[in-house]
């Protein structure tokens, strides 16, 4: 889910919508390449985000590429909850990307600290550090949920073929369980 709020950009008040889709527009036609950043957590969202570079699903196939290093990456894709300790080193990852750049955070952790909140040393989620541009909930997040953010902010999910629905029905309906689950913390 794209969160609604505007933001605050040179003096001017944007909504996050309109400022994505501009990224986007200016990144269209081209693959897309994302640097991973994992804050730790249990991991659980780092590895579901791996499987998705298995024969499996093969994000490769959809256009969307990890790479090493921030500098040749078109955005950051987080995982696990950001603490005092990795605050510096997201910054400079992040300001090391090239504009436009996009944001994803993937996963309770690094959406809001998830089950680690409550500890002093984590923040209250990755955009309180840098602004993210899409939020894949989950705990962690099923690989299909993952795909079906990307892929949807993209506007990729419409271009292809009829059992990519299975992919978003699937991707959607998890989603939705996981966001339930959530409401019990
Ligand atoms: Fe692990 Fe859940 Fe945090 Fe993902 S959101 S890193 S699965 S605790």
């Amino acid at each position: 889910a794209r969160k609604r709020e505007a933001l605050v950009v040179e003096g001017k008040v944007e909504p996050r919508e309109k400022l994505l889709d501009e990224k986007l527009r200016r990144l269209f036609g081209r693959s897309l390449k994302l640097r991973q950043v994992s804050a730790g957590g249990c991991n659980g969202c780092e590895s579901d985000v791996n499987v998705l570079g298995t024969i499996v699903f093969d994000l490769g196939r959809f256009g969307i590429q990890m790479v090493a290093s921030p500098r040749h990456a078109d955005g950051l894709l987080i995982t696990g909850p950001v603490t005092e300790n990795m605050k510096l080193a997201l910054k400079k990852t992040y300001d090391a990307v090239p504009e436009p750049k996009i944001v994803i955070a993937v996963g309770a952790c690094a959406i809001s600290g998830g089950p680690y909140i409550d500890h002093p040393e984590v923040h209250n989620g990755a955009d309180s550090v840098v602004p993210v541009d899409l939020y894949v909930p989950g705990c962690p997040p099923h690989p299909f949920t993952i795909l079906d953010g990307l892929l949807g902010m993209l506007g990729r999910l419409e271009s292809e073929p009829a059992w990519m629905a299975r992919f978003r029905e699937t991707g959607e309906r998890i989603a939705a369980e996981n966001l339930e689950a959530m409401k019990t913390w």
